[in-house]
């Protein structure tokens, strides 16, 4: 095995994603997730050469110690001598990063002041960085942000029309996310539809837990359905998407609740699970709804209407459509809901295939749609593949 394998480190508050992958063959030599970090029964789950593995981590054991671990277990499979570079998925780079960048200490101190924007998230992702940097010293670290692809888009896409100052003295602005995963979809439907790299529009649906569309033209983002925080835009698991804004003083005049406890009927009570009042996951509400579930059957009509009412937007800023893509574990695996959505954008040119539509499953790409021109397209995301590279590509300039 040659020195080609980059670790890449995806952290969030209690859980910490991992995989090493062989940036020649695209391969992932190992990979895993530690999770119930600084909880009561963490763990660690990797895979290796097929076979999955557990290591049970101590009641209260975090970022650090699971880093630890997952240098033991590096070292002990002897992936270590192969490794080259580290890379971290960031989720706000603010407007100071527009693409990846080596990590150092500026590049710390700004992902800092970035945390203003992303508490939950920024951190985490700190808390990765600082771990591997003392467990992988030798290696240099490699910063990956997902708002980074959407720093192109115009002032008239990311501004809000609220009063200006928030912008120039607080940054109070749309920054998108899901960035690493647009791009890299975006970049696979230029190659497999044959699209001119400076003639293309392309409307591209990440829908997992998370969920976002992204207008791309020429290959650039030039509006997405994210804000200020992923909480904008559409309909996700537990997300509401946008709200009417005086939602928030009715919540707090009306019904007494603190910031805190809106954040939280926003962001974890919303959504598919908000309305079906049954699941946040995209599978249970689709059996439900198929057993006759009406909530179930309302969540999901409401979720496809809200994302065909966003796809048509995006028609704007492109003035016409080439391509739109289905990433995300819902876009690459719902047959039902990706047929749902085009039926209401026929008036777009785009038409299911139900027989490619069910090929296009469980990790296999393809057009879904009867023409090519334009066309709906499945296309499985690899954000670990965009960090893996970046962060490749960017220590070998060193
Ligand atoms: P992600 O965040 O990309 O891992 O996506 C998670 C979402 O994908 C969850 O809502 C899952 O229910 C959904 N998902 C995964 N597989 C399927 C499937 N076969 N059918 C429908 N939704 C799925």
């Amino acid at each position: 095995m040659s020195s080609s394998h980059v670790l890449v480190l995806n952290c969030g508050s209690s859980s910490l994603k991992f995989a090493i992958i062989d940036i020649n063959s695209g391969a992932e030599a190992l990979s895993g997730l530690a999770e119930r970090l600084a909880e009561q029964a963490p763990l660690i789950k990797y895979k290796y050469n097929g076979a999955k593995h557990n290591i049970d981590l101590s009641a209260g054991d975090a970022h650090q110690v699971a880093i630890e671990k997952l240098v033991e277990l590096v070292k002990q499979l002897k992936l270590d001598t192969h490794l080259i570079a580290v890379g971290h998925r960031v989720v706000h780079g603010g407007e100071h990063f527009t693409k990846s960048v080596l990590i150092n200490d500026n590049v710390i101190d700004a992902i800092k002041q970035t945390s203003a924007l992303a508490p939950l998230h920024n951190p985490a992702n700190l808390l990765g960085i600082e771990a591997a940097k003392k467990a992988f010293s030798h290696l240099l670290q490699v910063a990956v942000f997902d708002t980074a692809f959407h720093q192109t888009m115009d002032k008239q896409a990311f501004l809000y029309a609220i009063p200006h100052a928030l912008y120039t003295e607080h940054g109070v602005r749309r920054y998108g996310f899901h960035g690493t995963s647009h791009y890299y979809v975006s970049t696979q439907a230029h190659k497999i539809l044959a699209l001119p790299e400076n003639n293309s529009r392309i409307i591209s649906a990440h829908l997992g837990n998370g969920c976002s569309v992204t207008a791309i033209k020429n290959g650039q983002s030039v509006d997405t359905s994210m804000g200020l925080t992923p909480l904008e835009g559409l309909v996700m698991g537990t997300r509401s998407g946008d709200v009417d804004p005086g939602l928030f003083s009715f919540l707090v005049n009306q019904l007494n609740y603190s910031a805190q406890n809106v954040d939280e009927l926003l962001n974890k009570q919303s959504g598919l699970l908000g309305i079906s009042e049954l699941s946040n996951d995209c599978r249970t509400i689709e059996e439900a709804a198929a057993e006759g579930h009406a909530q179930a059957t309302l969540a999901l009509d409401i979720f496809c209407y809200r994302l065909a009412k966003q796809i048509a937007a995006f028609i704007v800023p492109l003035g016409g459509l080439d391509a739109l893509i289905f990433t995300g574990g819902i876009g690459e695996n719902s047959d039902v809901i990706r047929a749902k959505v085009v039926s209401m954008l026929e008036f777009m040119g785009l038409s299911i295939d139900n027989d490619k539509n069910l090929a296009a499953r469980f990790g296999n790409q393809g057009i879904i749609t009867s023409q090519n021109t334009p066309c709906a397209i499945v296309i499985p995301t690899n954000e670990e593949w965009v960090i893996a590279s970046d962060a490749a590509t960017i220590a070998q300039e060193q």
